[in-house]
């Protein structure tokens, strides 16, 4: 596709992006990840190789473990796990029987930089906010950046982190400024409306800013909240 056809295609999908009421990078990321969770739960719960595949790499970090526990079923995991503990079980006998440092075993937990999962989150965001950051110069592109949500701080910090234009990067912070302002006073009138008698209906703002609030603040729950099981 020639260069400039990809760039107007990127920049639909950015202004497309841009209506959620979340982040739209949160957003992305969590499709990616449900995409990935159920493809590979798909051949994990009868596919040999991809048990085997999953008990050699040590499976995925906490996490994304108690993330795939909410996707998969109890009974699928049953026959999903036991090449892991078995192979967690011959790696700890060898363990016991060597004479390698204790702290050794610590290794055995996956964490943010050998989770295949995570990296893949990793790759995406990168190039998500790659291809998104040069959108950001084009006057369009500002006008429906600030009639939108925002990026939550997360990926602000991550964008602000990329070379971007001093002009675009304070444009950002500002509007982020704007916004949190914003929902402090919806906030107040969603408690004032809550407490009053007879209630007082609530605007669309109103009515989803606390959860709108915390994404922004801290990114999409999806992508940082384990299983509650
Ligand atoms: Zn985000
Ligand atoms: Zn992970």
């Amino acid at each position: 596709m020639p260069q400039i056809l990809k760039l107007m295609d990127d920049k639909t999908q950015f202004l497309r992006d841009l209506q959620t009421r979340g982040c739209p990078v949160c957003d992305h990321l969590v499709r990616a990840l449900d995409d990935y969770l159920a493809g590979f739960i798909a051949g994990f719960v009868d596919k040999n190789e991809v048990q085997e595949q999953y008990a050699a790499e040590g499976g995925f970090c906490p996490l994304h473990t108690w993330q795939l526990d909410q996707w998969a079923s109890r009974r699928g995991l049953a026959k999903a796990y036991p090449k892991l503990l078995d192979r967690m079980a011959s790696v700890l006998s060898e363990h016991a029987r060597s004479e390698k440092p204790l702290t050794e075993v610590a290794e055995l937990i996956k964490g943010p930089l050998t989770c295949h999962i995570c990296e893949l989150l990793r790759d995406e965001e990168g190039a998500y906010i790659n291809k998104v950051t040069p959108l950001l110069a084009a006057e369009e592109v500002k006008e429906s950046y600030a009639h939108s949500q925002g990026f939550c701080m997360i990926h602000l910090a991550a964008v602000l982190n990329h070379p971007v234009a001093a002009e675009t990067g304070r444009f950002l912070i500002a509007q982020a400024a704007l916004r949190f302002g914003e929902m402090a006073r919806q906030m107040e009138i969603y408690t004032s409306k809550h407490d009053s008698l007879p209630r007082q209906t609530l605007s669309r703002d109103e009515k989803d800013v606390v959860l709108r609030a915390m994404i922004h603040l801290y990114g999409a729950r999806r992508l940082h909240l384990q299983g509650s099981a």
